[in-house]
C-alpha cells in the first residue's frame, strides 16, 4: 500500500538558527525588563544574562543598499543578528550596556532615528502601496513617510500618555488592520466600466457576488457581455475592482483620504475596538500629503495634553465623548459621522477580535 501523502510545511520558518545566541540560550527563561532610556530595552533572564535591544525607525520598504548599511551595522557592533518588527522597526540585540551607545551614536549618524519604545508614536503600520499590492489607491508607504518626519520627535521621546499605534491602508479593503489614528483611501465614485475588457478579464458571476449591496448586474454593452452598476445603490467600496480590473474606481481627484480614531488589537485595558471615522473628503496628495498629515498632528495635540496617564487614544474619546473629540480637536462634525444604518448589526463583522 502506497504511504500516505504528508502535508508539505510551507509556513514560517523555524526562528530558532537565526536568533541571536543570547536569545535562543535564555528562551522562556526572562525574569525582568526595563526601558532605560527611549529605543532601548534590557531584558534580564534567570541565568543573569543581559540582553540590550536597541530599535530604530526605517521606511520598511528597504533597497539593497539600506539592507546592507544595516546588515553592516549588525556586522560591525551586534554580533552579527537584526531582526525586524511587525512595524517595520530594526532592532539589534547585544550583550552588554557599554555596547548600547556606540551602536545608538552608529545608527543614528547614518540616518535611522532610535525609538519606538513604551510610549512613543512608534513606525506606522502600512500597508502595500503602490510597490506590490494591485489595488491601492494611494501610496501607503509615502504617507507613512511624511507623517513620520512629521512625528520624529514623538518617535524618539516617550511623552505620549500611552502607545500610540497609528495604520495606514491604500484601499478600504483596509488591510493595515484598526489604529489609535489610521489614514485609509476613500473611494467617492462608483468605478467606470471598460465594457471592451469585462468579457475577456471577468469572471462576472464572482464579479457580481462580490458586491455587498448589490450593485452589480449582468448586462450586454455593445453586443458584449458586460456589466452595470446601480449608482444609486453603490458605497464606493472597491471590492469589485480587484477580481476585474476593467471596473477601475481608483481617481486622482475622487480617491480621498479619510481619517479614523480610536481602533486596537490588544485586549489590554480594554477590549479591542473598531476605529471611528473624524475626518473624510481629504486630498490623496503625495508625495508629502500635507493635508493628512495636518489633521493627524492636531488629533495628536489634543491626545497628548489631554489625555490621562495611560488612556490610548480610543479610551481618551469614550471618557470625554465624542462631541468634546470634535471640539478638542476643531475637526468638522457632519451629518457623514453618524454611523445609523442598521443592517450592518445582523450583516456585518461587529468584532474587532482580529489579530494582524
Ligand atoms: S490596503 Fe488594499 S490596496 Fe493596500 S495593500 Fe492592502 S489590499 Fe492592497
Ligand atoms: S464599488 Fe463596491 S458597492 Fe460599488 S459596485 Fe463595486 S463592489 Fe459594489
Amino acid at each position: 500500500m502506497a504511504p500516505p501523502r504528508r502535508p508539505v510545511e510551507s509556513g514560517v520558518p523555524d526562528p530558532m538558527p537565526f536568533m541571536h545566541p543570547l536569545l535562543r540560550k535564555n528562551y522562556g527563561t526572562w525574569r525582568w525588563h526595563e526601558r532605560p532610556r527611549p529605543g532601548v530595552l534590557r531584558h534580564v533572564a534567570a541565568s543573569g544574562d543581559e540582553v540590550w535591544t536597541v530599535k530604530a525607525g526605517t521606511q520598511r520598504q528597504l533597497d539593497v543598499y539600506t539592507v546592507r548599511a544595516l546588515c553592516a551595522i549588525a556586522t560591525d557592533l551586534a554580533d552579527g543578528h537584526l531582526r525586524f518588527t511587525t512595524r517595520s522597526n530594526v532592532e539589534f540585540m547585544v550583550g552588554a550596556a557599554e555596547r548600547v551607545d556606540p551602536l545608538i551614536a552608529r545608527l543614528e549618524a547614518e540616518g535611522f532615528p532610535v525609538g519606538g519604545t513604551g510610549n512613543s508614536v512608534s513606525m506606522i503600520s502600512h500597508t502595500q502601496g503602490w510597490l506590490h499590492c494591485d489595488i491601492p489607491g494611494t501610496d501607503a508607504s509615502g504617507v507613512v513617510k511624511a507623517l513620520m518626519d512629521a512625528v520624529h520627535h514623538e518617535f524618539t521621546h516617550e511623552e505620549m500618555p500611552n502607545k500610540v499605534k497609528i495604520t495606514t491602508s491604500c484601499c478600504q479593503i483596509n488591510c493595515g488592520g484598526q489604529g489609535d489614528i489610521a489614514i485609509n483611501i476613500q473611494h467617492t465614485k462608483p468605478p467606470k466600466i471598460n465594457h471592451d475588457l469585462v468579457a475577456g478579464v471577468c469572471e462576472r458571476p464572482a464579479v457580481v457576488a462580490r458586491c455587498p449591496v448589490a450593485a452589480i448586474r449582468p448586462a450586454m454593452v455593445n453586443g458584449k457581455p458586460s456589466l452595470e452598476v446601480d449608482e444609486a445603490k453603490c458605497v464606493c467600496c472597491g471590492a469589485c475592482y480587484p477580481p476585474c480590473p476593467p471596473m477601475q474606481i481608483n481617481d486622482p481627484v475622487h480617491s480621498k483620504l479619510a481619517i479614523w480614531v480610536g481602533g486596537k488589537h490588544s485586549s489590554t485595558r480594554s477590549k479591542p475596538t473598531f476605529h471611528k471615522l473624524v475626518a473624510a473628503g481629504i486630498p490623496n496628495n503625495p508625495p508629502r500629503w500635507p493635508e493628512a498629515t495636518e489633521i493627524v498632528l492636531t488629533i495628536l495635540d489634543a491626545y497628548k495634553s489631554g489625555a490621562k496617564p495611560w488612556e490610548r487614544v480610543g479610551e481618551w474619546v469614550e471618557r470625554i465623548g465624542w462631541a468634546r473629540f470634535f471640539e478638542e480637536t476643531g475637526l468638522p462634525f457632519t451629518k457623514y459621522h453618524v454611523d445609523n444604518w442598521r443592517g450592518s448589526r445582523g450583516s456585518l463583522n461587529s468584532s474587532a477580535h482580529l489579530h494582524f
